[in-house]
């Protein structure tokens, strides 16, 4: 089965917006065990378009256009697909109708312009959209299955998951499981000495991919099987756990949750509380600890202590320590982290103080060096680390550490 995408869009072609559809579809066809020949965006040139079409339905079995359904002058692939394939398109009444009563209930008279979505390329079935007024379209052409989708995700993918991934799935070859192992702590050449000889012979049914971002490696395995609605992958599983083996407590993740959520699942479970002090992370490490549902069960506070003065301020790090190690030290790290504890009254706090960048570095302290540490009842401990990479690649990796030094400290048996 040959299958490829095409988003239509000359806003995906600015630096503005991201064809993030594809992606999704990606993902879904995969589930059924089919690759993606190729992805493809086009403008909102109505003759690009169809020339684009003409010939992708000589090539493949399968095209998943998306975008350009709206209402308005440059939402031309209705038009575009009519021109290609030679067909007209029909007015549907019944169609009309119903984007009319869409409007009513949201007590709007029908725009003129929006009659247009009421058009239908001849011999298209008509796929509904509960989530906006463009309808989706499916129509074969030869060898070739084209399903027309709205651009908006909210609308595309709930009209792909109902009406269109069912029907696939009956054709469907198989079934691939999939599996993400997420790692920190380590870096990408360490992984790959671990896990060395873990690779699967490449063409077989197995996959083994490695994605490395600063401050987290992803393993993603797949496995692929000829028997369809299948829901236990035994290669799969015994990969994952060989490379979990190996990889022992880097792994924080085999469920697709984020450090965040990881620790403040075992906090929740454990009645216990967190606050945090940042300097050089200006609240994204609050921010990520607030972004996971329900973690006011565990979360106290958050301090941005920017300056000196805020820290001895807010946070009780006296004058005295800040002049004799600089702000970004191990001893002004652990006296934020105490001074948080202490403030908020929680279980542990978190803290980082560092040097973002791409300013403020010094010989003894280069751009990227971050301390981070971690206060629980009886005890403290700071780590140091230079992290590389660009301002938010340093700030988004200070955070990574010190959720992980919580992680590592919840996970210890008994672990206080
Ligand atoms: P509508 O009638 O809702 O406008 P449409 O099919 O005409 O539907 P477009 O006008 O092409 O959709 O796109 C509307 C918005 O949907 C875009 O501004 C963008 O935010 C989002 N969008 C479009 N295509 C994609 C894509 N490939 N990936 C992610 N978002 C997309």
């Amino acid at each position: 089965m040959k299958i490829e995408i095409l988003a239509v869009g000359s806003e995906l072609l600015t630096p503005a917006f991201t064809d993030t559809n594809s992606l999704y579809l990606t993902r879904r066809l995969n589930d059924l065990g089919w690759d993606v020949a190729r992805k493809s965006i086009v403008g909102d040139d109505a003759d690009d378009l169809a020339a684009f079409i003409r010939d992708a339905v000589a090539r493949v079995d399968l095209l998943l256009i998306m975008g350009g359904l709206g209402p308005t002058e440059d939402d031309k692939t209705r038009e575009a697909c009519a021109e290609a394939l030679g067909r007209k398109l029909v007015y549907r009444e019944d169609l009309y109708a119903a984007i009319r009563e869409r409007f009513r209930r949201w007590g709007r008279d029908l725009p003129p312009s929006n009659a247009k979505q009421a058009y239908v390329l001849d011999g298209a079935e008509v796929l509904e959209n509960r989530n906006g007024t463009a309808p989706g379209l499916r129509l074969r052409e030869g060898r070739c299955e084209i399903v027309l989708l709205p651009g908006p995700p909210q609308e595309l993918e709930p009209m792909f998951e109902v009406a269109v991934w069912p029907k696939l799935r009956e054709r469907g070859e198989g079934a691939t499981g999939r599996r993400v192992l997420k790692i920190t702590g380590m870096g990408e050449s360490d992984v790959e000495t671990l896990i060395a000889g873990l690779y699967p012979p490449s063409g077989g049914p197995l996959r083994l991919t490695v994605l490395s971002a600063p401050g987290r490696i992803e393993l993603h395995v797949t496995e692929f099987s000829r028997v369809k609605d299948v829901s236990v992958f035994p290669g799969l599983e015994a990969l994952s756990r060989e490379l979990q083996n190996r990889l022992g407590d880097h792994v924080y993740s085999t469920t697709d949750e984020e450090l965040e959520e990881v620790v403040g699942r075992v906090l929740r479970a454990r009645r216990q509380t967190l606050a945090c002090a940042e300097s050089c992370t200006g609240g994204l490490l609050a921010g990520r600890i607030t972004g996971v549902p329900g973690s006011s069960a565990y979360f106290v506070e958050g301090f941005v202590t920017y300056n000196n003065e805020a820290k001895s301020r807010s946070l009780g790090v006296p004058p005295d320590l800040i002049r004799t190690h600089g702000a970004v030290s191990a001893e002004v790290a652990e006296a934020m982290a105490a001074g948080a504890r202490f403030k908020a009254s929680a279980d542990y706090s978190l803290a980082v103080t560092g040097i973002a960048g791409p300013d403020g570095a010094t010989p003894e302290k280069p751009v990227g060096l971050v301390f981070t540490a971690l206060a629980w009842a009886d005890g403290a401990e700071t780590q140091r680390n230079i992290f590389f990479g660009r301002r938010e690649q340093v700030r988004f990796q200070s955070t990574q550490k010190a959720l992980d030094m919580l992680r590592r400290r919840l996970l210890r048996p008994g672990g206080t």
